[in-house]
């Protein structure tokens, strides 16, 4: 989040509101769905490590569940805001929606550096949140999982909260647990391969093959660690990533024009997905300052790192070589970006599309949960790629039929889903 004149709920609203008219959505409709349905605002107090008391603000907001219960992540992060939440909650709802999975759309932060807590700090942030929302949440009416620097520990942490305050064993109430915990296969490594299986038809649809290709990726976190390896795997070179310097307090690209060698940046990065600067340079990394990730000579760009990335100030440093934007953060790119990028004929695979593998392989968890009985990796990958590649094509095509950006055919895709379900239940 360095960009802060951005504010991603008025862009989720205006993105919403453009597909609001093209489906010519009545006044009711649009109020309703331009909000969320509940928000909650709390705060979690916790006893630090030197015995003093430290509060923290803290969110969840359930964007809408007419489709099915909320869905989606908590983030823990030092500059997060309700109105960011509120996007992401947003962006939640037309995620489920446009991959077609019987869930609405939420999320959840905590203004907190998980970077300056240690484990047992942690784990009282994550049972206060939910000691605050333990009424609110639960597997039929709101299901949380992992974001931006929460993982599978926290998420067990929570869920444990839940089963002793309510009694229980409730596996389904939360999502992205460890494995052996509830958790699912391939739900780590979800949302990165999702995005390679988005970009695969894409490439497909141009004609143009993967090995043949060259990317730049923003942010080295769980979500771009295995969108590397897929695409690694399916011949495609990475010639730069750029991870956030949380001692610089500033993020820097790592560049290595051969292609970057993912196990041994891996083993140069800390859990929340830093890459030591200084091991890098002598890995023989070029080590430039962070945005110049942008500017790379790639055919394909993956922003997987924030929101708000790729703007009005920046679209022009992009690489004219540049074929391919797959978004797989969640708005990465603001709307007025989007347009310029549109111009430019840039392909953009849109966020909701391209890092839904994630909630995808969230709803096979619930669905295993809710059977007590597991799947094998190969199976729940191959039902991923079932999923995303339908998703894919169902977009593509409606986008192809309507002569409009893949990002205006998720939205209206997905908008229409929502806004039909809300209406059969009487509510618009
Ligand atoms: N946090 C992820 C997302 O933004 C996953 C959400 C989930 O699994 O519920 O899609």
């Amino acid at each position: 989040m360095d960009n802060k004149s951005y504010n991603p709920f008025l862009s989720a609203q205006k993105q919403f509101d453009k597909a609001a008219d093209l489906l010519e959505l009545n006044n009711a409709a649009r109020d309703f769905l331009r909000n969320p349905m509940r928000e909650f605002n709390f705060t979690i107090p916790i006893r630090t490590d030197d015995g003093s008391k430290k509060i923290f603000k803290a969110f969840r907001i359930q964007h809408n569940d007419a489709r099915g219960p909320a869905k989606g992540g908590i983030r823990f992060h030092p500059m997060e805001t309700v109105d960011t939440v509120r996007a992401l909650a947003m962006w939640m709802t037309w995620k489920t929606a446009v991959v077609d999975i019987p869930l609405g759309g939420g999320k959840g932060g905590v203004i907190c550096d998980p970077h300056n807590l240690s484990l047992y700090e942690q784990e009282q942030v994550c049972r206060g949140w939910i000691r605050q929302i333990v009424k609110n949440i639960g597997p039929n009416s709101d299901i949380p999982a992992p974001d931006v620097m929460t993982n599978p520990q926290h998420m067990l942490w929570m869920l444990d909260e839940y089963e002793t305050i309510t009694g229980g064993r409730y596996p389904g109430t939360i999502t992205g647990k460890p494995l052996g915990m509830g958790g699912s296969q391939g739900r780590t490594e979800a949302t990165g391969y999702g995005i390679i299986i988005a970009l695969r038809e894409a490439l497909k649809e141009l004609n143009i093959k993967p090995e043949n290709t060259i990317a730049g990726v923003q942010g080295f976190g769980n979500v771009a660690q295995y969108a590397i390896e897929l695409y690694n795997k399916m011949g495609g070179k990475v010639i730069c990533v750029s991870s956030w310097d949380n001692k610089d307090q500033k993020s820097y690209a790592f560049r290595k024009k051969e292609g970057v060698d993912l196990k041994e940046l891996i083993e140069i990065t800390d859990s929340f997905g830093g890459i030591d600067k200084e091991k890098a340079e002598n890995l023989a990394y070029e080590v430039l300052d962070g945005d110049k990730w942008i500017e790379q000579e790639v055919d394909i760009l993956i922003p997987a790192a924030m929101e708000n990335q790729i703007t009005e100030e920046n679209f022009n440093n992009i690489h004219p070589k540049v074929k391919i934007i797959v978004e797989g953060a969640n708005g990465p790119t603001t709307p007025e970006a989007d347009k310029q990028l549109n111009k430019k004929d840039i392909l953009i695979v849109p966020d909701f599309l391209a890092n839904a593998g994630g909630v995808i392989c969230s709803y096979f968890e619930q669905v295993q949960n809710n059977m007590n009985y597991y799947w094998t990796k190969d199976e729940v990958l191959s039902k991923l790629d079932m999923k995303m590649t339908n998703a894919y094509v169902s977009v593509s095509d409606f986008a192809k039929q309507n002569k409009m950006t893949l990002k205006n055919a998720a939205y209206v895709i997905s908008v229409d889903r929502v806004a039909r379900a809300s209406q059969n239940r009487g509510w618009i």
